[in-house]
């Protein structure tokens, strides 16, 4: 038996990188899993991957600051492998600039990937874990809405935000037997960090106790914990995964 056998997983962002780790994670535990992506081709090359492995997966194009597009998803889900049990908004972006070069339209793209798309994930799961005996919502957040990190004021007031919104969901969502966590990961190693200045890269390490960046495998691996019934008295939290980062 894995721990989400046969319970419908949605992973936004997850044709590559964190999410796609996730994706992979959930089905290995055996969760049918439906990708969804900005990407609507990058998201069914992934879906193959994971049907390669014998994980039960599927694709769709979801942009996640599109309501409609939210709502299909959750949608796709329910007609494919029944009501979602685990939703898990992990679409996101950078917008990187000092506050002084930032463009007001590279501030609300980034909250509007992350906070809305978030918000959007968790109302559209939301209503069909109520009408089906529950579920679990984990929000990818950062260390960044921690500690707030230069140069990205955008990324940072969005990733604090997905904490709160975490919380208030968590309390409003708790009756429903719906638990609602986030999860700070650190510095992964993905395309959106390998892009990074490399005396930046090398900055970040050396404030990391562990001492190395982390794989997206073992943000997913957080993921899996907080989306299965280990994790059942847990709501509300917020798990970081950074090496001991700004602990
Ligand atoms: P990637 O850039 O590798 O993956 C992000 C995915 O989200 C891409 O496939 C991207 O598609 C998709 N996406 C972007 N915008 C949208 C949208 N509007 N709707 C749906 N999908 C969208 O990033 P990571 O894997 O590194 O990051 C995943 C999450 O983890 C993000 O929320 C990020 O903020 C968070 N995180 C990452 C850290 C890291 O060190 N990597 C640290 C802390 C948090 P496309 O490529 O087509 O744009």
């Amino acid at each position: 038996m894995g721990l989400l056998d046969g319970r419908a997983a949605v992973i936004t962002g997850a044709a590559q990188g964190i999410g796609f780790e996730i994706a992979r994670a959930l089905g290995a535990a055996g969760a049918p899993v439906l990708i969804g992506d900005l990407d609507g081709d990058a998201a069914w090359v992934a879906a193959e991957r994971l049907r390669k492995e014998d994980i039960d997966a599927a694709a769709q194009r979801c942009d996640v600051t599109d309501e409609e597009d939210v709502s299909a998803l959750v949608a796709e889900c329910t007609e494919r492998f029944g009501p979602v049990k685990v939703m898990v908004n992990n679409a996101g972006i950078t917008r990187d600039a000092t506050m002084r070069k930032m463009s007001p339209d590279d501030f609300r793209a980034v909250l509007d990937v992350h906070l809305t798309g978030a918000w959007n994930g968790t109302r559209y799961a939301a209503e069909v874990m109520r009408a089906h005996g529950g579920g679990s919502i984990v929000n990818i957040s950062s260390i960044a809405g921690k500690v707030g990190n230069f140069g990205q004021t955008n990324y940072s007031a969005a990733k604090a935000g997905m904490v709160g919104l975490t919380k208030a969901a968590a309390k409003e969502l708790a009756r429903a037997g719906i638990r609602v966590n986030a999860v700070q990961p650190g510095l992964i190693r993905t395309a959106m960090t390998e892009a990074m200045p490399r005396a930046a890269w090398d900055a970040k390490l050396a404030e990391i106790p562990l001492g190395r960046a982390g794989e997206p495998a073992e943000v997913a691996q957080a993921v899996l914990f907080l989306a299965s019934e280990m994790a059942s008295y847990l709501t509300g939290a917020v798990l970081e995964v950074t090496g001991g980062r700004y602990m």
